[in-house]
C-alpha cells in the first residue's frame, strides 16, 4: 500500500489535482482512499459529484451511535472511497484537530487500506494535527503543490523544512517525493518551479498548466478526468499519476533560507 501526501497552500490547487490523481489512478483498476485533510472538507466534492459528505468532526460531535465504516467513507467516481476530516467550529477549538480525530478513528475501524491512500492536506500551518500525515510512518511520500507565486513556493518550502525536520528522527520514513507545479499563468513559471525543486534537493514531477477545462469541470462538479477524458488536461494528470506510480526518487529536503527563496523569485520577476 502506498501512502501520498500533497501538501500546499490554501487554494493552490491540492484538491483539484489530488482528486484528479485519484481518479486517474482508479480508472487504472486501483483500490484509492482520498482524505480531506482540510478544514474546508472539500477535498472530495468533485469525486462524489458536488456532494457535501459528512465530515469525521461532526459525526463525532453528534455522536449518535459507534461510528461504522459506511457512515465516514462514501464512494464516488471510478469507486475512489472519499474521507473528509472537517474542522472546528469558528472560534472554537484547533483546526489540526479534525485529521487527530480522523486518523484514530480510521485505524479503530481497520479502514486505512487499499492500494493507494491519498491524504490531501492543507500546509499553511505544519503543525500538530496537520503534520500528522507524515508522522507515525503513515504517508512516505511527501508531495508540494506550489505555483510560481512566491507565497506559495513560501508555504512548500515551509514544509520542506517540517519534512527535513520529521527526517532527522532515524524512525521517520517520510521523504519529500517531488514539486507538483500547478500554474497560475505566470511567465516562466515552470522553469521557476523546476528550479525551486532542484533547490531544494528534489525534483518536479509534473508541470499542471492552469487550464479553463478545469473549470468547466468544476462547473460540472466532476473532476477533469470524469468530465473530459479526452482533453489534453486530462492526459496531464493522467500523466502525472504515472509518474508518481513509477516515482522512488524519494529525498530529505534542503529547504531555502528566506533570503535565499526570494531571490530566486524575484529573479524571474525581473526577466
Ligand atoms: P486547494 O485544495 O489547494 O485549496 P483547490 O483545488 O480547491 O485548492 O483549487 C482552488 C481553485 O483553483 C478551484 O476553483 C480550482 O478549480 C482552481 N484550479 C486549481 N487548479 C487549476 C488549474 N490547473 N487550472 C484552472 N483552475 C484551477
Ligand atoms: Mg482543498
Amino acid at each position: 500500500m502506498r501512502q501520498i501526501a500533497l501538501y500546499g497552500k490554501g487554494g493552490i490547487g491540492k484538491s483539484t489535482t489530488s482528486a484528479n490523481l485519484s481518479a486517474a489512478w482508479a480508472d487504472k483498476g486501483l483500490d484509492v482512499l482520498q482524505i480531506g485533510c482540510d478544514p474546508k472538507h472539500d477535498s472530495t466534492r468533485m469525486l462524489m459529484h458536488g456532494r457535501v459528505i459528512p465530515t469525521v468532526l461532526d459525526l463525532l460531535r453528534e455522536q449518535k451511535h459507534d461510528l461504522i465504516v459506511s457512515d465516514v467513507i462514501y464512494t464516488g467516481y471510478s469507486g475512489v472511497r472519499c474521507v473528509e476530516a472537517g474542522g472546528p467550529e469558528p472560534g472554537i477549538g484547533c483546526a489540526g484537530r479534525g485529521i487527530i480525530a480522523t486518523f484514530q478513528l480510521l485505524e479503530k475501524l481497520g479502514a486505512l487500506r487499499g492500494d493507494l491512500i491519498v491524504y490531501d492536506v492543507l500546509g499553511d500551518v505544519v503543525c500538530g494535527g496537520f503534520a500528522m500525515p507524515m508522522r507515525e510512518g503513515y504517508a512516505k511520500e511527501v508531495y508540494l503543490v506550489t505555483s510560481g507565486e512566491l507565497m506559495s513556493l513560501y508555504a512548500a518550502n515551509n514544509i520542506a523544512k517540517a519534512i527535513s525536520r520529521l527526517s532527522a528522527n532515524k524512525r521517520s520514513q517520510v521523504r519529500l517525493a517531488g514539486v507538483i507545479g500547478n500554474g497560475k499563468n505566470i511567465e516562466c513559471e515552470e522553469e521557476l518551479v523546476s528550479e525551486f525543486a532542484d533547490a531544494i534537493g528534489s525534483q518536479m514531477v509534473a508541470f499542471i498548466p492552469r487550464s479553463k477545462t478545469v473549470t468547466q469541470a468544476e462547473l460540472n462538479k466532476k473532476t477533469v478526468i470524469d468530465y473530459a477524458p479526452a482533453s489534453s488536461q486530462a492526459e496531464v494528470y493522467r500523466s502525472c499519476a504515472d509518474t508518481i506510480l513509477l516515482n522512488t526518487e524519494f529525498s530529505i529536503p534542503t529547504p531555502l533560507s528566506i533570503d535565499d527563496l526570494e531571490s530566486l523569485a524575484y529573479r524571474y520577476l525581473k526577466e
